[in-house]
C-alpha cells in the first residue's frame, strides 16, 4: 500500500514510518519539521519506498494514498503552548485537510488523538465513554480542545461521508528519539539524571501517569488501522500506573545518578491522575504491552546516554 504519515519525522511518526517500510509499504512522510527532525528518519531517506514531503498540514495537499495516519501536531506541553493558535490550526485544519483527502481518494484514515481529551479526569481509570473534564480556556486547552474537535470532525466525516476512520487515544508514550529538551517527564528525568542535574518534580509528585514504550504503542496503532471491527475511539497505553515521584526515584536508581529531587509548582490544569481502561483495547486489538516500565526505561536510558 501507499501510506501517508503526517508528522512522520517526529518521535512516534518516525517509528511508525520505519515499521511500515519494514512491512514493505510505500511511505510518504509529510512534516513541517517543527518538532520533527531529519535525524529521526535519516536511515529511511535512502530507501526508494520512503519520501519526505516538507509541508505544513494546515495548507491543502493532493496525494494518491491508500491509508493515512494523522500524527502531525506538537505533543509536549512546551511545544504545543509555544504558539497555541497554530496548535489549534494544526489539529483542526490539519484534520479537515486529511479527512478531505481521505474522502476524495477513499483512504482509511487514523487519528492520533490523546488521553488529554479526558482533561483532569474525574473517572479513573479512563474508559472511552467518559466525556472528560477539560478546561476550555486554560493554557492546555489549545491542545486538548483542538484534539477533541478533531475527533468530532472524524466522526462527522464518518457519519456524513462514510469516510473509513479509526481513532486512537494515546496515553503517555516514551522511548528513543524523544527530544531531550521538549519538557516531557521521561526525557527530562533521564537527561537530568545522566547529567547529574537536579530532578525537577512538579507539585508534590503524587500525580500519576501510565507510561507506554514506543514499540508497543506502534504495534497497537497498526493493529487498530488494520482491524475491521470498529472505528474507535480506543485507548492505547500501558495500564501500569506510577506517581511522578516513583518515576523520579526509579530513574535515579536505574541510572546510578547522584542527582537530587527538587520540587517546583505544579503547572496549571496538570491532570492529577491518568490510567487507561484497556478493556476495549484488549477486546478489539488483542493487544497487550510487551514492555513494563523498567524494561522500556532501560532502552530509553541507553538511547539518551549515546545521544547526549
Ligand atoms: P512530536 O512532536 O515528536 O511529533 C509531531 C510531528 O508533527 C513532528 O514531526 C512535527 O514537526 C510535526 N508537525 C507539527 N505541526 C505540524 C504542521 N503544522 N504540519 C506538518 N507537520 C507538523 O510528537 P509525538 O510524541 O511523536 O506525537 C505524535 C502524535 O501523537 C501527535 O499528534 C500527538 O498529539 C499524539 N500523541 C502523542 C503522545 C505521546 O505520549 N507521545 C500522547 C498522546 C497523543
Ligand atoms: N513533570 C514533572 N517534571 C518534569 C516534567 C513533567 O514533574 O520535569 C510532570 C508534569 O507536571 C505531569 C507529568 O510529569 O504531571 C507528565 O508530564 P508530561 O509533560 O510528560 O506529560 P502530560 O502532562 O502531557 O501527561
Amino acid at each position: 500500500m501507499r501510506i501517508l504519515v503526517t508528522g512522520g519525522a517526529g518521535f512516534l511518526g518516525s517509528h511508525l514510518c520505519e515499521r511500515l517500510i519494514n512491512q514493505n509499504h510505500d511511505v510518504i512522510c509529510l512534516d513541517n519539521l517543527f518538532t520533527g527532525r531529519k535525524e529521526n528518519i535519516i536511515h529511511l531517506l535512502q530507501n526508494y519506498k520512503f519520501e519526505l514531503l516538507r509541508h505544513d498540514i494546515i495548507e491543502p495537499f493532493l496525494l494518491e494514498v491508500d491509508q493515512i495516519y494523522n500524527l502531525a501536531c506538537p505533543a509536549s506541553p512546551i511545544h504545543y503552548q509555544y504558539n497555541p493558535i497554530k496548535t489549534n490550526k494544526t489539529s483542526v485544519i490539519g484534520a479537515i485537510n486529511c479527512l478531505g483527502l481521505a474522502k476524495r481518494v477513499k483512504a482509511r484514515i487514523l487519528q492520533a488523538s490523546t488521553s488529554e481529551v479526558y482533561g483532569d479526569p474525574a473517572v479513573h481509570p479512563q474508559t472511552e465513554d467518559y466525556r472528560g473534564n477539560v478546561n476550555p480556556i486554560g493554557p492546555r486547552s489549545c491542545y486538548d480542545e483542538s484534539k477533541r474537535c478533531a475527533e468530532t470532525l472524524f466522526f462527522d466525516y464518518h457519519r456524513e461521508n462514510k469516510v473509513d476512520i479509526r481513532v486512537i487515544r494515546i496515553f503517555n508514550t516514551y522511548g528513543p528519539r524523544m527530544l531531550a529538551d521538549d519538557g516531557r517527564v521521561v526525557s527530562n528525568f533521564i537527561v537530568q539524571a545522566i547529567k547529574g542535574n537536579d530532578i525537577t518534580v512538579y507539585g508534590d509528585g503524587s500525580q500519576t501517569r501510565s507510561f507506554c514504550y514506543v514499540d508497543d504503542l506502534i504495534d497497537g496503532m497498526i493493529r487498530m488501522m488494520e482491524q475491521e471491527e470498529f472505528v474507535g475511539p480506543v485507548n492505547l497505553g500501558n495500564p501500569g500506573e506510577f506517581t511522578i515521584m516513583e518515576l523520579a526515584e526509579k530513574v535515579i536508581k536505574m541510572t546510578g545518578s547522584s542527582s537530587k529531587i527538587i520540587k517546583s509548582p505544579l503547572p496549571v490544569d496538570d491532570p492529577l491522575q491518568r490510567k487507561p481502561d484497556v478493556t476495549l483495547t484488549e477486546k478489539y486489538l488483542n493487544w497487550d504491552p510487551k514492555y513494563n516500565l523498567d524494561q522500556g526505561l532501560v532502552k530509553t536510558i541507553e538511547y539518551f546516554r549515546s545521544a547526549t
